[in-house]
This record gives C-alpha cells, sequence and structure tokens, in this order.
C-alpha cells in the first residue's frame, strides 16, 4: 500500500507523544527529528522538508500549544495541518473555459499513464456533467498509442479523434478544437506525445500545440512512483510549459511518497486527480487533507 512505511514511522512517533500531559520544547524537537528523517526516508525533496519541519517547529513550541491541555494532540493537529498544506490546501478542481469547448492538454512522459488517464478523465467528466468529452489522439509517435485511445473510446462510447500517425500533431490538436466546436462538446482531451526522457523535439512539439490550442488546462500526468524523478519532470515541464495541474498516477502501488508530498511545493502546481488502479473509474479528485489523514492515520 501506498505511504505504508511513512505512515507507520509517524504513527509510531506520534504515538509517543499523544499521551503526554506536559511537552516541553526538546520533546518537540525530538519528535520533529523522527519526522525528518521518516520524510527523507519516503524520498520527500529535503529542501521541502527542510521548510517542513521548521514551519511546524515554529507554531508547535508557541504557548498556545505548550499550554493546552493536550500538547501531544496539539503538535500532531499542526502536523496534520502543515502536511495538508504541503499537498495544496483544497482541492484544486478543473478549469472551465468561458465558452465551451474547455480545452486540456494531456502531457507526459512514455509509461506515466496518460493515455489511460485521459480515458479516465473522459469518464470523470461525463460521469459529472453527462456530456461526452472528445478526446484526441495527438501521441502519433508511441506505436498502438492511436489505437489505446481509440479502444479506450469504443469502451466507453465516446467519440474519439483521430488522423492516423502520419499527421502533424498540432493539426491533430487543432482538428479536435475544430470538431469539438462544430459538434458541441464541452471538453477536448488530447493526449499528446510522451518520450522516455524530457527533450527538446518534445518540449518543441508540445509549445507547438499550446500556442495552436491555448488550452485552458495542461495537465502533467506522472508516475508516483518514481518519488524524486517524478518531482523533476514535473519541474521541467512547468519551466517549459506553465503546468496549470498534475495528475499522480499510481498511487494505488507500494509508493514511498515523495511525489505526492514534494511536488506541488517545488513547482507551485497543484494536484488535481490521482490514479488509484488501471480500471477505467480508478481516478480521484486529489485532496490534500483526506491524503495527509491517511498518512497520519
Ligand atoms: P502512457 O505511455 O503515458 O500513455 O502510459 P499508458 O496510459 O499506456 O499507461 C502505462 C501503464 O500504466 C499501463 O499498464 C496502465 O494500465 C498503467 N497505469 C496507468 N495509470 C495507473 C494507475 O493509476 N495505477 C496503476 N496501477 N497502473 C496505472
Amino acid at each position: 500500500m501506498a505511504f505504508e512505511g511513512l505512515a507507520e514511522r509517524l504513527q509510531a512517533t506520534f504515538d509517543k507523544m499523544k499521551g503526554r500531559g506536559k511537552v516541553s520544547e526538546a520533546d518537540v524537537k525530538e519528535m520533529m527529528r523522527e519526522v525528518r528523517l521518516a520524510l527523507l526516508e519516503a524520498d520527500v525533496n529535503f529542501k521541502v522538508v527542510k521548510k517542513f519541519v521548521n514551519d511546524v517547529k515554529e507554531r508547535a513550541v508557541g504557548q498556545e500549544v505548550m499550554k493546552s491541555l493536550t500538547p501531544g494532540q496539539q503538535v500532531i493537529k499542526v502536523v496534520n495541518e502543515e502536511l495538508t498544506k504541503l499537498m495544496g490546501e483544497e482541492q484544486s478542481k478543473i478549469a472551465l473555459a468561458q465558452k465551451p469547448p474547455t480545452v486540456v492538454m494531456m502531457v507526459g512522459l512514455q509509461g506515466a499513464g496518460k493515455t489511460t488517464t485521459t480515458g479516465k478523465l473522459a469518464n470523470f467528466l461525463r460521469k459529472k456533467n453527462n456530456r461526452k468529452p472528445l478526446m484526441a489522439a495527438a501521441d502519433i509517435y508511441r506505436p498502438a498509442a492511436i489505437d489505446q485511445l481509440e479502444t479506450l473510446g469504443k469502451q466507453l462510447s465516446m467519440p474519439v479523434f483521430s488522423l492516423g500517425d502520419q499527421v502533424n500533431p498540432v493539426d491533430i490538436a487543432t482538428g479536435a478544437v475544430n470538431q469539438a466546436k462544430e459538434e458541441h462538446h464541452d471538453y477536448v482531451l488530447i493526449d499528446t506525445a510522451g518520450r522516455l526522457h524530457v527533450d527538446e523535439d518534445l518540449m518543441g512539439e508540445l509549445q507547438r500545440i499550446k500556442e495552436a490550442v491555448q488550452p485552458d488546462e495542461i495537465l502533467l500526468v506522472v508516475d508516483a512512483m518514481t518519488g524524486q524523478d517524478a518531482v523533476n519532470v514535473a519541474e521541467s515541464f512547468n519551466e517549459q510549459l506553465d503546468l496549470t495541474g498534475i495528475v499522480l498516477t499510481k498511487l494505488d502501488g507500494d509508493t514511498r511518497g515523495g511525489a505526492a508530498l514534494s511536488v506541488k511545493a517545488v513547482t507551485g502546481t497543484p494536484i488535481k486527480f490521482a490514479g488509484m488502479g488501471e480500471k477505467i473509474d480508478q481516478l480521484e479528485p486529489f485532496h490534500p487533507e483526506r491524503m495527509a489523514s491517511r498518512i497520519l492515520g
């Protein structure tokens, strides 16, 4: 299960605090030393850990906490609040264009789960407002990516816009947006190409698509299992494309949690959705508070 190691360690640390009548500054420091180690071991970015620990300490050694009737519990509450803040505070919703269709560009490296997530998001949006999004197959390089999206479309009984793999992805994207306008779709989800690594060609193509379709959302799909690599990938994509949101996939796996806990703080981009499995309905809006509570037990 995701976050298992981190959750266990934090809970063990907090159990020691819970029953205490009195909590000294030294107790808080000792506890935060353990929290720091647990976060680093969970592959959370070291700068993020440093700031987090300082923020908690600053609030936890304050008069209010120390003099309260249950100081141990209060410190834990502070940790919970700061953990929530780290992941973005509130649930961040998908943008809506003033005039439909809302254009969403799906970007990410190969294997992150981009095509699957495009189908999942189409399914999620249809459930929410009972309208069919148009999916567009603009990944012309990965063999079978177009087939994969078309299969998802059939499975969901949703339209997929495709011009094959011999047409410029920019033309595919603009063609899809035009069709979405004509057919009154309220969303168009563009599945763009991924590569094994971030490279100039990939970014150049994505920038040209962005320029051509002026998306309302650019969602980066990253694999939570890759920890700090996911955060580095998010930083590069954000620098080049100015992302509006992140989808963390494979949170159902045994990720240590580093990506979920650092990516918002490092990039300033909110996590909007979490992939919780391979099935089409296993996409959930990302709730920072629920995630923090899950980690703290
Ligand atoms: P793309 O290259 O980024 O388009 O990646 P795909 O959409 O083809 O996904 C790569 C693999 O990851 C597939 O086997 C998916 O079923 C799997 N996958 C995607 N999202 C999730 C998720 O949230 N959880 C799990 N366990 N697997 C996922």
